[in-house]
């Protein structure tokens, strides 16, 4: 949106963010756009996309129309400056990793991390980049990390499954202070419940797989520049993309860098699946996280139950802070069954909720996260984040709340 637009609410921005740019044919929705290349009449436009300086398209793998109305969307929800889409969140958090440090560079990381995340923090290492892996609840402890070399700090607004809150805002002063690119990955919390940009971030990821497609349809991934950090300082953007505003030589670099030679590309059948998704993402959520609440105050109370994990609750660590920072504590908890439960018993129990990995589906989804999604990383670094053997997480959907809560009693009695 720009300066002459009025400022419109979250949802009225998103339904009609297509008809602000290009309308073709009155169509509501943006067309799918399934042409791989893009020709040109005159060879100086074409010169001058590729030279980066007029916008266009040239070739699929960079973008395409369709993705492009995606990104506008996203950019408008996150109140930033420009995105570029993915094939998937990973490929979007690879794509900024891989183009902004190099191979003797420190990133710091949060120690609570998407599973796939920490894993390409990981592979980074292997490659030459140093890695500190720290308590992101903490800015103390981000802080005692930074070295002289340190490029990046990556955190997650709510972690996956243990729920930590990082120290969003102070953390954001920090590397104000230090003059570091701050990376947020805003999956868990989605820009209906948090924007980063008003913690400092200089870049925002999201999983659009999650709760902006909402209906578990769709892959996909996205970036979005917020216009506060300075790139003219920064010493990973090559020559090439220092061109026209600094506040968008990140962004373009990602795209070319990251997207144009990885060839994490989104297809724009699934940019437009995206972006239906987006247009009830508030309506969604505040369901979700209204039936997420009502889950987790019930498992709280029942006696078979030992632990929960929501900063919806009182008992959460970081209660106080997600209350502050967030519109609502997010459709994601975990929680710990008692002793002489039998988790997975417990879970064929189940009728309504479906065992599944994903989260952000319209439906409510568990798994025993232990024994699958953090089975690979083995027991050890499962303790050291806190993730307990028999821990349970819950994507809470859409559902009825009552039919959920009946789920949960039923089948917590044996
Ligand atoms: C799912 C997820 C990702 C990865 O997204 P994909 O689209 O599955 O690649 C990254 N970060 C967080 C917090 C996630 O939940």
């Amino acid at each position: 949106m720009n300066a002459t637009t009025p400022q419109r609410g979250f949802t009225t921005a998103i339904l009609h963010s297509d008809r602000a740019q290009t309308i073709e044919h009155g169509a509501l929705h943006k067309p799918l756009h399934l042409s791989v290349a893009y020709g040109y009449r005159d060879a100086n436009d074409l010169a001058a996309v590729f030279q980066n300086r007029q916008p266009g398209h040239v070739y699929g793998r960079q973008g395409n129309p369709t993705t492009s109305a995606l990104e506008a969307k996203v950019t408008a929800m996150e109140g930033g400056v420009a995105s570029v889409a993915f094939a998937t969140g990973m490929a979007s958090i690879g794509a900024v990793l891989l183009t902004l440090t190099a191979g003797g560079d420190h990133v710091v990381a949060s120690r609570f991390l998407f599973g796939n995340t920490a894993s390409m923090f990981q592979t980074l290492e292997a490659h030459g980049t140093r890695v500190s892996f720290v308590d992101a609840t903490d800015v103390a402890a981000v802080e005692a990390a930074l070295t002289p070399q340190t490029r990046l700090v990556f955190v997650e607004t709510i972690a996956n499954p243990r729920t930590q809150v990082a120290d969003l805002a102070r953390i954001g002063e920090l590397c104000a202070r230090r003059g570091i690119v701050y990376v947020v990955d805003n999956t868990m919390t989605s820009p209906w419940l948090f924007r980063p940009i008003e913690v400092g971030a200089s870049l925002v990821v999201n999983a659009l797989t999650k709760y902006i497609g909402g209906h578990g349809n769709a892959l996909g991934g996205a970036v979005t520049d917020t216009g506060l950090y300075d790139w003219t300082r920064h010493p990973r953007i090559v020559d090439s993309y220092k061109t026209g505003d600094a506040k968008r030589w990140a962004i373009l670099q990602i795209r070319k860098k990251g997207l144009r030679d990885w060839g994490g590309t989104l297809s724009p059948e699934q940019a437009h699946h995206l972006a239906v998704g987006a247009e009830t993402l508030a309506l969604r959520m505040d369901r979700q996280c209204a039936n997420a609440l009502a889950l987790a105050r019930f498992l709280e109370r029942h006696p078979r139950v030992r632990a929960v994990h929501y900063p919806g609750l009182a008992s959460h660590a970081q209660h106080e802070l997600a209350s502050r920072l967030f519109r609502a504590a997010g459709a994601l908890f975990s929680f710990e069954l008692g002793d002489g439960v039998d988790t997975f018993a417990f879970l064929n129990r189940l009728a309504v909720v479906v065992l599944s990995s994903n989260l952000g589906d319209n439906r409510t989804l568990a798994i025993p996260v232990a024994q699958t999604i953090f089975w690979e990383m083995g027991r050890e670094r499962r303790q050291a984040m806190g993730i307990a053997e028999s821990l349970v997480r819950v994507s809470v959907g859409i559902e009825d709340e009552a039919d959920l809560l009946a789920d949960f009693a039923q089948a917590l009695e044996t």
